[in-house]
């Protein structure tokens, strides 16, 4: 499940590319292709949420942008926390500004009081202490975890206290949470040095 909406996810960013290009269909070979994954799994996804193409055009592309909006959106906005407002968080803000109307970071947090009050890239930056006040008041369900790994398991549990159920967490760091609470790590430093070992074994 988790992998088939991370494809999900995948598929959409790549077919909202796909129609800024001007294309109006797109075969499952060519999703394939461009996602970097075999045209069988594309079609057992696509067919998985009852969405089905023409063999002589291919899937119609904005009905499937669509399609993938209703099975992976929530139906009404859901919001975002992210702690941190450094160098990581900073490009988080400003990468993930307006991006997805329905998944919105709404609130910026951090203890470094130069950087509070501030708004970045359309984010307020609050004091950390305000925290437990803006979470429920702003109905935030889902963390963004962007301060250094001495930090993030306290950040987490302050999270979760409030009643947060999903954490994104980008800080190197194995996050201990209850059950309920779904966390993913991003290492960038584990996944780049998987692709330098094989990098290293292609040469
Ligand atoms: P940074 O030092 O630029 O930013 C960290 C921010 O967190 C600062 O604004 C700091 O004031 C704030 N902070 C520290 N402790 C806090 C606390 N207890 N409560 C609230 N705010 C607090 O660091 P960065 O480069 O943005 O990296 C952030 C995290 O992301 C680190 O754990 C790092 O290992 C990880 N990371 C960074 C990168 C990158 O490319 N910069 C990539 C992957 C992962």
């Amino acid at each position: 499940m988790e992998k088939t909406i991370g494809r999900m996810s995948l598929y959409r960013r790549l077919l909202l590319d796909i129609e800024k290009r001007g294309a109006s269909h797109v075969y499952s070979h060519e999703l394939a292709r461009v996602a970097g994954i075999g045209a069988a799994q594309v079609r057992r996804d696509l067919m998985t949420m009852g969405f089905s193409g023409s063999p002589s055009k291919g899937y119609h592309v904005a009905d499937l942008i669509g399609h993938i909006g209703t099975a992976i959106d929530p139906p009404e906005q859901q919001r975002v926390a992210l702690v941190g407002v450094g160098n990581l968080g900073r490009a988080i803000l400003a990468y993930f500004h307006g991006r997805r109307p329905k998944l919105a970071i709404v609130a910026a947090f951090d203890d470094d009081s130069a950087k509070v009050d501030k708004v970045v890239h359309g984010c307020r930056c609050h004091p950390l202490r305000a925290m437990s006040e803006i979470v429920p008041a702003l109905d935030i369900t889902v963390g963004i975890i962007t301060v250094p790994a001495e930090s993030a398991q306290d950040i987490a549990d302050r999270l979760v206290n409030l009643d947060i159920k999903g954490i994104l967490n980008f800080a190197p760091a194995a996050l201990r949470v209850p059950p309920g609470v779904f966390v993913d790590t991003m290492d960038i430093t584990t996944a780049l040095e998987k692709v330098a070992y094989f990098a290293r074994k292609g040469r």
